[in-house]
C-alpha cells in the first residue's frame, strides 16, 4: 500500500470544458478518502485520472514515489470497483475473482490460496461455485470487491459502488466495506482507498476524511467531525448534515452591542460567537442548524418572529418549516419535547441554541466564525 498524491492536477476536456481546476490532495498510506459534492463536481474525473483511464492536462499524480502521469493503468498498481460492477455472467464467482490473476500467469497455488483468502475476508465462501446471475445485488457487489482486492493494489478506487443498491443493503454494505478497511489496518496490510459518492450519509460515516468537491474545486478536506463542526464556507455548511442547514442573509455589526439584522428583524449575538469572528461588520449568511434553532412564544424576547408554514412529522421528530423576517427557516424538534404539535399558520418565534451559530462572508463565503 502506498500514500497517493495529487498536485495541481488539473483536467481539460476535449471540447475545452476545464471539469478539475488544479487540485492537491494528499491521501496517506491506509487511509479512507472520501471524495464527496453534487453531481457534475467532477468526482469521477479525478478519480478516473489516478485510474489512469483518463488523461490529465496538468499536474502530477503519484502513487508511493512513482510519477504515474504517464503510466499505463495497468502498471499503476490500482483496483477500481465501479457502480455497474460488470461480473462476467458465464464465469463462476470463483473464476470472476481468480480472472486477473490467471490473466497474469500466477502459479495455480497461489490463485488457489489468494482466492481462498479473499473470499474468507469478504463472506462469499459459499458463493464460489454460483453464477453471477444466482447472486442478489449485495453479494454481487461484494464479489466486485473481492475481484480488486485480489490485486493486492497500491491504492483502491471506488466509484458509487453502492448507488445500484436499495437502501436497506446500502446501509449494511457501508459497514461491511468499513469493516473490511479495519479488518485490513489490523491484519498489517492497510489499504489505501479512494471512495467517490454523492452520499454525505456514505461520506461521514465511512471516511477517515472527506474531500467535499465543488464545479472542479476542492472546498474541504477534513474528518467527518471537523467538516460538521467547523466548514470552513457556506457550501460545506450547506452540503453536511440533514436536514441542510439554514443560510440566509443578515447583516453583522459589532459595534456596542454585538447583532444580526435579517430582514427588518434583529438579534443580538452571544459574545462566545463575537469574540471568534474575523469580521467585524457587513453582509454575511447566517447559518443555523436546524437542530440548533429552538421554537419560542411569539414576542419573546431577541428572536424572530414569524408564522409556520409546514409541518412535517417523523416520529421521533419534527421538522418544522417557518417563515421569519423575510426568511425560509426550518427547525427540527424531538417530538417529546412539545406539549402540542405546531399547527400551519401558528405565530412562532426563533432564536439560535447558544453560540452554535456559523457566519460567513456573504460574498466569499467563507466561515468567519471559526475563531
Ligand atoms: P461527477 O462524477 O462528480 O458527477 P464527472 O467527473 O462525471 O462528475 O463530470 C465532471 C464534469 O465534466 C461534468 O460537467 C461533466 O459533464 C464533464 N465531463 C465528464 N466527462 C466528459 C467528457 N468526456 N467530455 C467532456 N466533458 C465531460
Ligand atoms: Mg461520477
Amino acid at each position: 500500500m502506498a500514500e497517493l498524491q495529487l498536485k495541481s492536477v488539473e483536467k481539460t476536456y476535449g471540447g475545452g470544458f476545464k471539469a478539475v481546476h488544479g487540485i492537491d490532495l494528499t491521501v496517506a498510506e491506509g487511509e479512507f478518502m472520501v471524495l464527496v459534492g453534487p453531481s457534475g463536481c467532477a468526482k469521477s474525473t479525478t478519480l478516473r485520472m489516478i485510474a489512469g483511464l483518463e488523461t490529465i492536462t496538468g499536474g502530477e499524480i503519484r502513487i508511493g514515489d512513482r510519477l504515474v502521469n504517464d503510466v499505463v493503468p495497468g502498471k499503476r498498481g490500482i483496483a477500481m470497483v465501479f457502480q455497474n460492477y460488470a461480473l462476467y455472467p458465464h464465469m463462476k464467482v470463483r473464476s470472476n475473482l481468480s480472472f486477473g490473476l490467471r490473466l497474469k500467469r500466477r502459479p495455480k497455488q497461489e490463485i488457489a490460496g489468494a482466492t481462498g483468502d479473499v473470499s474468507r475476508v469478504l463472506e462469499i465462501e459459499e458463493l464460489l461455485e454460483r453464477l453471477p446471475k444466482q447472486l442478489s445485488g449485495g453479494q454481487a457487489q461484494r464479489v466486485a470487491v473481492g475481484r480488486a482486492l485480489i490485486k493486492q493494489p497500491e491504492v483502491f478506487l471506488f466509484d458509487e459502488p453502492l448507488s445500484n443498491l436499495d437502501a436497506k443493503l446500502r446501509a449494511s454494505m457501508r459497514v461491511r466495506i468499513t469493516d473490511l478497511h479495519k479488518r485490513l489496518r489490523a491484519e498489517g496490510r492497510p489499504a489505501t482507498v479512494v471512495y467517490v459518492t454523492h452520499d454525505q450519509v456514505e461520506a461521514m460515516t465511512m471516511g477517515d476524511r472527506i474531500c467535499v468537491m465543488r464545479e472542479g474545486h476542492i472546498m474541504q478536506v477534513a474528518d467527518p467531525t471537523t467538516l460538521y463542526q467547523r466548514p470552513a464556507n457556506a457550501f460545506v455548511a450547506g452540503f453536511i448534515g440533514m436536514p441542510e442547514m439554514n443560510l440566509v442573509d443578515a447583516v453583522l455589526t459589532t459595534q456596542d452591542v454585538p447583532h444580526l439584522t435579517v430582514g427588518d428583524q434583529t438579534i443580538s449575538i452571544e459574545t462566545g460567537l463575537a469574540d471568534r469572528l474575523s469580521l467585524t461588520e457587513g453582509p454575511v449568511k447566517l447559518g443555523i442548524r436546524p437542530q440548533h434553532l429552538q421554537l419560542l412564544t411569539p414576542g419573546s424576547d431577541n428572536a424572530l418572529q414569524g408564522e409556520v408554514t409546514a409541518v412535517e412529522f417523523l416520529g421521533h421528530e419534527i421538522n418544522v418549516h417557518l417563515r421569519a423576517a423575510d426568511a425560509d427557516f426550518v427547525a427540527v424538534v424531538p417530538s417529546d419535547h412539545l406539549d402540542a404539535m405546531p399547527r400551519r399558520g401558528d405565530r412562532v418565534a426563533v432564536k439560535p441554541t447558544g453560540a452554535k451559530v456559523h457566519l460567513f462572508d456573504r460574498y466569499s463565503e467563507e466561515n468567519i466564525s471559526l475563531g
